[in-house]
């Protein structure tokens, strides 16, 4: 299933926004967020609450609404060497600020205090269950899907503050969707990030250090994971700066492709 959030008139504020079911074209409301509704073996039992919109009359904006954004740095190998790093014994975790999120095609704002803001694609995963203390061997049960996103950073901030919450929780900074996959399976999956035609960063899914199973059982036997929340699992090799003008796009291999314009800020 794709689980969508969408305004169905684009006078609506985003506050207004509405939880949705994505099947082909059209866009079935649901009664309430799915984390919300009866769970099922593997994902939830969707209530249909009004008649479908045609998906290319509503406005899809980020398809989650995270209490917290916990991220987790070098987790593919080889863009830890780009960054001059070896992969970490464990995996290093940080987080974004809520505010930093964005929908698909909503603008990437460069502020004017960096001078090199970088894209990184990642695969995050969405929280569908309250839990603390998660075994590896069950961490799949407290996953709702999945969905793209964006861990942009301001490079010359995060090596300067060394601390990395300002670098990498500009608002803006992290877009995410276009839906959440509550089917998909992430193993061996190619991620991608193009900006404009030019293919940036590629690298699969099992080259991380540190698999999902793993960073889920690590994350929450520090903090509760909360439904909705987000974890970014980290970024291939081949990051890089974005300008204005620019089309930054996440692509993840059978779950879909995530785009955004940039422009400049204040
Ligand atoms: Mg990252």
């Amino acid at each position: 299933m794709r689980i969508v959030r969408f305004l169905a008139d684009v006078q609506e504020s985003p506050e207004q926004a509405r939880w949705g079911l994505l099947v082909d074209d059209l866009v079935y409301p649901l009664a309430r967020a799915p984390y919300e509704s009866p769970r099922l073996n593997r994902g939830f039992a969707p209530e249909i609450d009004g008649p479908p919109h045609l998906c290319s009359q509503v406005r899809l904006v980020a398809p989650v609404v995270p209490r917290k954004i916990v991220c987790v740095g070098r987790n593919y190998a080889a863009h830890a060497e780009e960054r001059g790093h070896r992969p970490p014994p464990e995996p290093l975790l940080f987080l974004k600020p809520p505010s930093a999120v964005i929908g698909p095609g909503e603008p990437v704002v460069l502020p004017s205090v960096s001078q090199r803001v970088d894209h990184e694609a990642e695969l995050a995963v969405v929280i569908g269950k309250r839990c603390r203390y998660v075994n590896p061997q069950d961490a799949w049960n407290v996953v709702l899907g999945y969905t793209c996103a964006n861990d942009v950073t301001a490079r010359d901030l995060q090596d300067r503050d060394g601390q990395w919450a300002r670098a990498k929780g500009f608002d803006t900074f992290c877009p995410v969707g276009p839906w959440i996959d509550t089917r998909f399976e992430p193993s061996r999956r190619t991620i991608r990030c193009l900006v404009n035609d030019e293919l940036r960063q590629e690298g699969t899914t099992d080259q991380m250090v540190f698999p999902i199973p793993s960073l889920l059982a690590h994350i929450s036997n520090c903090m509760t994971l909360e439904p909705g929340d987000l974890v970014l699992t980290g970024t291939p090799a081949g990051v890089g700066p974005l300008r204005p003008g620019d089309t930054v796009t996440v692509d993840v291999e059978g779950l879909g492709a995530l785009a955004n314009p940039v422009m400049a800020g204040i």
